[in-house]
């Protein structure tokens, strides 16, 4: 994907697209991926970089969803079981089977949840991941060596997908190139079009790039910002309800250390009866998430002081060395966007079902859901966006469709795993040039040469592209990743043709973002 080329097919594009998508995260490249498959004319505007909101912010966890399962919400439970699976199956590069614990430390627990995770097995059906089983306490130490041992009385085991989002997102947004959706990132809607008859017919952008202001033509514009959705609506009707209520959930990420072995834990009820996870991702450890309803939508959500105590807490009785501060590498916060519901005090327990409207003029709003489910929420909204934009009816063919990068046996690729059947490619040119092979900084893995192959063939357009999504370093360590910056830019500014003053000033950029995930700069409370 190379975004000149995607302004000239937007620019040579004659007469209306059949659907324009706006917003870049899971949702809107889950649809345009689905739309361009089914072979309609698609566009798709994201006004930052692919995933830079929600999207590359979640728990990386391709999962039916326990925590819906107390709820008693079976039919989400079993829709997300089932696209797990689908998951798998198309982008085996990318998903992975994950073994959890539900450590046990009172008599009611085991059979409690034993029998919960006997439904969960259930309803996943032909597309389990593995059979759960309860655990003796020798047993629970084998598969969490760093669980913390005092009142422990076994555990329960259970199976689920953990997945790269960002990496996933970047796969889709591919896939759906590859199938013929112009998709441009850094061009943000700034206002909608309409007929004469009032129906919205279009859309206006702005290239945050070059400031060119484009009118589009769509037969149908789909509305897929997330927790921005509100405000696209309102482009449309001023006086629009809102529908979203925004919920936060911050993450810290550590050491691999303080998790020893291959599986996960998973707390179902901490004090307050939130779920709180610990999951070794990469060679990390992701410790998460919080609930906490927001009205404060922002691109880059500041994680509170509040927030990371509350996961220190809680993490105290589970792992027997407690995870302090100081041992936090990088945090990071995201905001769901989930649909309102009469009372929205405790976004905890409002649904993660998906939410597709339509108004009078024709606008349609995709909100909700999850990023497990994104492929199904597509093919809902497309068979809905037909209609709406009166075009042919097509079937949906994603449940088959390969997602780029798809390869079987990934794993052969060591640290390029990732990238699937792209892999070879890197290390050709690796080899090909020694000094791509250097690290850009002592404590992270990426080299120089996933900096190249992120400007050339994965739109990479910023040195936050880079370094958050692309190589997830500011993930795994953000003082490491800051550290890293210049020599980015750097090697950047080489492959896009720009000069020392855009590497300082992507540099700067870089900072202000990254310092949000160093855990010094955490703010007290949420502003909301
Ligand atoms: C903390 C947390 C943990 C989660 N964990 C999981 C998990 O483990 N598994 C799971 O299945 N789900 C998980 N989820 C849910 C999942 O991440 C979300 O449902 C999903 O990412 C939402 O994607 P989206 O595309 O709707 O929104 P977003 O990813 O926010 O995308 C919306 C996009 O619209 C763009 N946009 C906004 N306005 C405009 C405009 N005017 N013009 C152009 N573009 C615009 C934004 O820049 C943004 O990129 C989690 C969510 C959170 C917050």
């Amino acid at each position: 994907m190379k975004r000149e080329e995607m302004i000239a097919r937007l620019e040579d594009h004659q007469g209306p697209w059949d659907m324009v998508f706006v917003g870049g995260g899971a949702t809107g490249v889950a649809g345009a991926l689905d739309a361009a498959s089914r072979g309609y004319e698609v566009l798709l505007v994201e006004q930052s970089d692919f995933g830079k909101a929600t999207s590359s912010r979640s728990t990386k966890l391709v999962h039916g969803g326990v925590r819906y399962l107390q709820q008693g919400n079976l039919p989400l439970v079993m829709e997300a079981l089932h696209e797990r699976g689908i998951m798998r199956q198309n982008a085996p590069h990318l998903v992975h089977d994950l073994g959890f614990v539900v450590p046990n430390y009172t008599w009611w627990e085991a059979p409690f949840y034993g029998i919960g995770m006997k439904v969960y097995d259930m309803l996943a059906g032909r597309y389990g991941f593995g059979r759960s089983r309860v655990l003796s306490i020798q047993e629970t130490v084998e598969r969490i060596p760093t669980i913390a041992l005092e009142g422990l009385r076994g555990g329960v085991a259970y199976y689920d997908g953990q997945f790269d989002d960002a990496r996933m997102l970047l796969n889709m947004a591919q896939t759906a190139a590859e199938q013929g959706a112009t998709l441009v990132n850094y061009m943000k809607v700034v206002a909608l079009t309409k007929s004469g008859e009032g129906f919205v017919d279009g859309v206006v952008t702005h290239d945050l790039e070059s400031g060119t202001e484009h009118t589009i033509q769509a037969k149908v514009v789909i509305n897929c910002t997330g927790p921005f959705a509100d405000e696209l609506r309102r482009m449309n009707d001023p006086e629009a309800r809102g529908m979203i209520a925004g919920s936060t959930g911050v993450h810290v990420v550590l050491d691999g250390s303080f998790l020893s072995g291959d599986n996960a834990i998973m707390v179902p009820r901490t004090a307050d009866g939130r779920v709180l996870f610990a999951i070794p991702w990469y060679d990390k450890v992701l410790l998460g998430t919080t609930d906490v309803p927001t009205k404060n939508f922002t691109m880059e959500p500041w994680p509170t002081q509040e927030e990371v105590d509350f996961i220190l807490e809680n993490a105290e009785g589970y792992l027997d060395r407690s995870p302090t501060r100081d041992d936090i590498l990088s945090v990071f916060s995201g905001i769901r966007p989930l649909v309102k519901a009469a009372d929205d005090a405790n976004t905890s327990q409002i649904s993660r079902d998906h939410t597709i409207s339509v108004t009078k003029s024709g606008l349609v709003t995709i909100a909700g859901g999850k990023w497990t489910t994104c492929r199904h929420m597509a093919e809902d909204l497309i068979d809905n966006a037909m209609i709406v934009a009166d075009l042919e009816p097509q079937p949906c063919v994603t449940q088959q469709l390969r997602i780029h990068g798809y390869h079987r046996y990934a794993d052969k690729f060591g640290d390029l795993e990732p990238y699937g059947s792209d892999a070879p490619a890197i290390k050709d040119s690796l080899r090909r040039h020694p000094e791509l092979r250097e690290k850009l900084h002592p404590r992270l893995k990426a080299v120089a040469g996933q900096v190249e192959w992120a400007v050339r063939m994965e739109m990479a357009r910023t040195v936050d592209d880079v370094l958050a999504r692309r190589t997830r370093s500011l993930l795994f360590d953000a003082k490491a990743a800051i550290e890293a910056a210049p020599e980015v830019a750097r090697l950047m500014a080489a492959e896009l043709g720009k000069n020392e003053a855009w590497a300082a000033e992507q540099v700067k950029s870089f900072e202000a973002i990254a310092k949000r995930y160093l855990v010094s700069e955490a703010v007290p409370a949420d502003p909301r």
